[in-house]
C-alpha cells in the first residue's frame, strides 16, 4: 500500500504515519526527518536544506524528488510506504505519481488529516522533540531528558517550531501544499479526510476506518 499523508504542520501525521506503518508493516518516509538527519550529519544536503528548514520554507522540489526516488526504489519500500510530509507542493505531486509509474506502482489513497489552525499553532509552540530518538513531546519543557527507546536524550524545541517560523510554516501550507489537495482531487485520487482532533487513539481509529483497516 503505498498512502500519501497529506495536512498542515502539528496535524499529527508523523504520529499517526508511524503507526499506520507498523500496522500495516511498511515503512514511513518522511522527507523531514530524512533532513533533519542530513542537517545534524552536516551532509551537503543537509547543508543546502538547514537554511530553508530553519525559516519554516520549503526545501527545492528538486532536492525532495531525489529523496523520494531513492526511498521508494529502496527494496524496504517493496511492499509499500507511508508517504509523511513528502508532497507539499503540486510539482512534487505530479513527480511522485511519475515515479510510481516509472517502478510500476500506484497510490492507493491520501490521508488529508485537518486541524483548526489555532490548535495546530497551540500545538506547535507546545512540542519539543529529543534530539536523540527524535520523538515529539507536547507538554514538556526543553531540557527535561526523555529516555524512550532505551537511549539518553535532551528535549530540545526545533528551530521551525519558533513563534515566526510556526507562523511561515502555515503561510506556507496555504499557498504552496493546499493545492495540492485540488490536485489530487482533479487526479482522481482515493482522497479520504479525516477529522486530526482528540486524541492519538481517536484519531487512529477514524485512520482505520478511513482505510477500511480491520482492528
Ligand atoms: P516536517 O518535519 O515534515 O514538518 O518538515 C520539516 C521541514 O523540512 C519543512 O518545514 C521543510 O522546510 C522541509 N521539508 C520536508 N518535506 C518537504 C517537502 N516535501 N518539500 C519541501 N520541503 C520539505
Amino acid at each position: 500500500m503505498i498512502i500519501v499523508l497529506l495536512g498542515p504542520p502539528g496535524a499529527g501525521k508523523g504520529t499517526q504515519g508511524e503507526r499506520l506503518a507498523a500496522r500495516l508493516d511498511v515503512p514511513k518516509i518522511a522527507t523531514g526527518d530524512v533532513l533533519r538527519a542530513a542537517v545534524r550529519e552536516g551532509t551537503p544536503l543537509g547543508l543546502e536544506a538547514k537554511a530553508a528548514m530553519d525559516r519554516g520554507d520549503l526545501v527545492p522540489d528538486a532536492v525532495i524528488m531525489g529523496i523520494m526516488k531513492e526511498a521508494l526504489a529502496s527494496p524496504m519500500a517493496a511492499r509499500g510506504a507511508i508517504l509523511d510530509g513528502v508532497v507539499r507542493t503540486t510539482p512534487q505531486a505530479e513527480g511522485l505519481a511519475g515515479t510510481l509509474a516509472t517502478l510500476g506502482r500506484s497510490l492507493d489513497a491520501v490521508l488529508l488529516f485537518e486541524v483548526d489552525e489555532d490548535e495546530l499553532v497551540r500545538r506547535l509552540s507546545g512540542r519539543t522533540t529529543c534530539d536523540v530518538c527524535q520523538r515529539p513531546f507536547f507538554g514538556r519543557a526543553p531540557g527535561e531528558t526523555c529516555t524512550e527507546g532505551g537511549q539518553t536524550g535532551t528535549l530540545v524545541r526545533r528551530k521551525d517550531d519558533e513563534p515566526d517560523a510556526i507562523r511561515k510554516r502555515m503561510q506556507v501550507y496555504q499557498d504552496q501544499t493546499s493545492p495540492v489537495i485540488d490536485w489530487y482531487a482533479s487526479h482522481g485520487a482515493n482522497m479520504v479526510r479525516v477529522d486530526a482532533l482528540g486524541t492519538l487513539e481517536h484519531v487512529e481509529a477514524r485512520v482505520h476506518a478511513a482505510l477500511g483497516i480491520s482492528r
